[in-house]
């Protein structure tokens, strides 16, 4: 039987079908991209209450982590900035990483889809990266075995490689996309790489309409550069997911514009897709708000609210696309706040009205 029979549950609306959803503001530019996403729910009047955790970088009080997963589990949905981790002690682990694992949320999903008139490298693009996202060199496990001998462990277990599987091809055929591409380095790493495209080219012949193609990793990031338009849907473990989600959001226009998803059985969280933290940039009005703002859309979508979803979605592409009002990363002279002011503007000057 199928590991997978569903997507990720949707949380239940509260009373007056508002939702409660937890909001991990995180470190640098993390809490202003969460003021403006409070501000422009505010005029699209969204049904949503955030419940706010801070988490210090500066502490590892394990309390504030348990209270963020606690929150998490309850609501069954965040919306999240990154979380510096500052020491780079190995005892002191990344808290990103802990609550993606801790809830289980197997699968990160980026759409890289071009915003048109927006300055990028290439044009066009519409690729969907579904990225493992709790296993392979995330593992977390590394250790001095002897003096001046460091090992790391990539893990790559059949049950997850399944999972991502089958979710992607299952999304695929959701979205009505045409081709799915594994991509992997097997000739190196026979074991854990091949484990993983042993496992997508089995459920692929579950899914005849779906083409299926895979590609060595190194390939895969000269052909992204060069012939981007070739990939549809591309599946793949945890390091290659952060390196080419990386590679596609700067061929479209940079760290400040599409959101990542991250979704397991039962909760999901809604972030900036390349997850920095823009620490340099914190505080000077100069961030670009989009990613975050995206990220907040799908949690609306996620939830259920399509229409308040549309109502802010269309006027971030009215601001970015056809007024022109974008911050530097993009080509721009605004500073945030205009960006901000230009969105909540469309929101209020909208002919249909999600209330
Ligand atoms: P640190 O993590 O300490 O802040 P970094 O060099 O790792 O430093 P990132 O935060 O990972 O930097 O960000 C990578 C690049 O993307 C930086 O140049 C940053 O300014 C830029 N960037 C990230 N998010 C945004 C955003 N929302 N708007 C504009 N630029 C951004």
């Amino acid at each position: 039987t199928p590991l997978v029979k569903k997507q990720t549950s949707i949380p239940v609306a509260l009373y007056g079908g508002r939702h409660a959803v937890t909001m991990l503001p995180g470190s640098g530019i993390g809490p202003e991209l969460m003021t403006y996403v409070k501000n422009v729910f505010r005029y699209a009047g969204a049904p949503v209450d955030f419940q706010i955790v801070d988490i210090d970088p500066k502490s590892d009080d394990k309390k504030e982590l348990e209270y963020a997963i606690t929150s998490i589990r309850r609501n069954g949905v965040a919306i999240k900035g990154n979380i510096e981790t500052k020491s780079e002690s190995a005892e002191v682990r990344s808290r990103n990483v802990a609550i993606r694992n801790e809830l289980d949320l197997f699968v990160n999903v980026l759409h890289c889809k071009s915003f048109p008139g927006v300055p990028a490298r290439q044009k066009d693009i519409d690729i969907m990266i579904i990225r493992q996202n709790t296993e392979g060199e995330y593992a977390m496990l590394e250790h001095e075995s002897v003096c001046g001998v460091v090992e790391s462990m990539k893990v790559v277990t059949h049950s997850n490689s399944e999972r991502v599987a089958r979710w992607a091809f299952d999304y695929a055929k959701r979205m009505g996309r045409k081709k799915v591409t594994t991509i992997h380095k097997a000739n190196i790493m026979k074991l854990s790489d091949g484990l993983f495209l042993e496992t997508s080219r089995r459920i692929a012949k579950e899914y005849p309409d779906i083409e299926h193609n895979d590609m060595i990793i190194d390939n895969c990031c000269m052909q992204l550069v060069s012939k981007p338009h070739q990939f549809d849907v591309m599946i793949m473990t945890n390091l290659y997911g952060s390196i080419v989600s990386n590679v596609v959001c700067g061929l479209i226009g940079g760290a400040g514009l599409l959101c990542g998803k991250n979704y397991g059985d039962h909760y999901a969280i809604f972030e900036p897709g390349t997850r920095n933290t823009g620490t340099a940039i914190a505080g000077k009005n100069i961030a670009n708000p989009v990613a975050m703002l995206n990220a907040a859309v799908a949690m609306l979508e996620h939830l259920g609210h399509t229409k308040h979803a549309k109502l802010i979605e269309n006027a971030i592409i009215q601001t970015i696309c056809h007024d022109n009002i974008r911050t530097q990363d993009i080509g721009g002279t605004n500073s945030s706040t205009d960006v901000v002011q230009a969105i909540i503007d469309h929101i209020l000057q909208a002919d249909v009205r999600p209330w």
